[in-house]
């Protein structure tokens, strides 16, 4: 059967080296959201065999970013399938067991080449200006007898890749189309490394290979390997899997994303406020389009509609500003309840009570602030006056609202406000206007005024909402102790 017909398999790949950057976010998303499409499997492999750069923390952030992404795997750490196991570093005795079938074959040899060595032959070349450059096969050609010899005396060595010297090596890519190499311009790879750590290339054949890998969905800086990997699939024998490769995402200045540039990191913008609804979205579209002109999309309607001949081949640049604006819309809709734990939680963090405030009092304060947020951040911020009084007030606006006459509007606010025996958003927003046409003053300006005094800022929801959930005896107190701060 070939790759294309078999059961769809695919995996998410990370090397546990450092955190989890949304190129790699995206990737997994396409792989998880291909896999739910076509009724197939996401199982998660980690990639751990570079000893040397392995890092236990990034193992368990790229974990937690994952679920918090949303993106649960069907098999890999903590839910195995049967093809584990799904660490590599675990999977030791199986390249033993494979690299043996092509040291037999004669596709594989020993290298006993030093670091050294190595180098000088790098230097030489550079010299030279060869266009042929890598490793200069001087193994290649040792007998497997005389190499095991050597090997048991106590020589340390790598085994590499017999590459076809000659010949060309293709592939078709579902997204670049029909792609070729020269085989002479490939080196004779490492497959296992001096540590017995097999390496990127040879971990990945074989497990792919193993564990029915269908479709590999991999980011484009892995493109120069596959012919690699292809020659690999055609030593052992076995049907490649069907490649894929995605485009780069650049920042939005140009060049590669990364922290330097600012965010780059599936934490950064969870820290920064952001919903994962709004991250996965936004990345989904960075380099496909569900076939219409829909942007705010949930998970399962892009995955309703989600086909890898979508996935665009160009670069495609990180907009920023258009993030913003997609996670003010997830968070419109977002769940209520989740807001309000997200907002209390960040109030009590900034040493503002929430306790004694009921659970509907918390979810009208969302339900009048969500739509004004872009970031989940935005919300404790933007709601700390309707759980403690201004403890400060805006200069900007000090200097626009407060100043001659103030305290009398004030004052007449007040006036207006005290008969009140049903304090609600209408009531207070007729008794504004009552006022307004008696004194002959602009709406604007009683508003602003009083405005500050409630809630220490100039911009926010509809002022008859505020005031009514904030409650009378609140308002008016907040007002008069203001008094003494409007006029210079
Ligand atoms: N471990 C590789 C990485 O970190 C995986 C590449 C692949 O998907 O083949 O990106």
């Amino acid at each position: 059967m070939s790759a294309s017909n078999r059961p769809v398999r695919v995996r998410f790949a990370p090397s546990p080296t450092g955190y989890l950057h949304v190129g790699g976010a995206r990737t997994a998303i396409y792989n998880y959201f291909f896999a739910k499409a076509m009724k197939g499997t996401f199982y998660l492999r980690i990639e751990d065999t570079d000893r040397k750069r392995y890092n236990e923390e990034a193992l368990h952030d790229l974990l937690r970013d994952l679920r918090w992404l949303g993106l649960q795997w069907d098999e890999g750490p903590d839910c195995e399938g049967d093809v584990g196991p799904y660490f590599q570093s675990e999977r030791l005795d199986i390249y033993a067991r494979e690299i043996k079938k092509l040291l037999d074959s004669g596709n594989a040899y020993y290298c006993f080449c030093t670091e050294e060595r190595l180098q000088e032959v790098r230097a030489a070349q550079e010299k030279s200006g060869a266009v042929v450059t890598g490793y200069d096969r001087h193994c290649r050609n040792i007998p497997r007898e005389e190499a095991e010899e050597r090997i048991a005396r106590g020589e340390k060595a790598v085994i590499r890749f017999k590459v076809p010297e000659t010949g060309i090596t293709g592939f078709d890519d579902l997204i670049r189309g029909h792609i070729e190499y020269q085989n002479e311009l490939l080196d004779d790879l490492v497959l296992i490394k001096r540590d017995q750590y097999p390496t990127y290339h040879f971990a990945s054949v074989v497990d792919d290979h193993l564990m029915g890998t269908s479709h590999v969905l991999r980011g484009d800086e892995w493109i120069s390997s596959t012919p690699k990997h292809v020659l690999l699939y055609k030593a052992f024998g076995w049907e490649p899997p069907v490649f894929c490769h995605l485009p780069v995402i650049l920042a939005a200045g140009g060049g590669k994303l990364s922290k330097r540039k600012g965010a780059a990191s599936v934490g950064d913008f969870r820290d920064l406020g952001f919903l994962p609804e709004t991250l996965v979205n936004f990345l989904a579209l960075l380099g496909w389009n569900p076939g219409d002109d829909r942007e705010v999309m949930t998970i399962q309607e892009m995955i309703d509609v989600f086909t890898l001949e979508r996935i665009n081949p160009k670069a495609v640049a990180f907009d920023e500003k258009k993030l913003q604006w997609m996670n003010g819309q997830h968070i419109h809709q977002a769940d209520e309840k989740f807001l309000a734990d997200y907002m209390v939680k960040g109030l009590e963090a900034i040493e503002i009570k929430t306790s004694s405030f009921s659970e509907d009092y918390i979810l009208a304060v969302v339900k009048l602030l969500k739509n004004r947020a872009h970031f989940l951040t935005d919300l404790p911020i933007m709601a700390s006056y309707f759980f403690t009084t201004p403890k400060t007030f805006d200069e900007k606006a000090k200097t626009k609202n407060w100043g001659a006459g103030s305290r009398a509007i004030a004052q007449s606010v007040r006036k207006a406000l005290e008969p009140l025996t049903e304090f609600n958003a209408s009531s207070i927003e007729q008794a504004f206007h009552a006022l307004a046409e008696s004194s002959g003053l602009r709406l604007g300006d009683l508003v602003g005024a009083v405005r500050l005094a409630v809630s220490g800022v100039s911009a926010g929801p509809g002022l008859w909402e505020i005031f009514e959930l904030v409650g009378k005896q609140n308002v008016l107190s907040r007002i008069l102790d203001a008094e003494p701060l409007m006029e210079p």
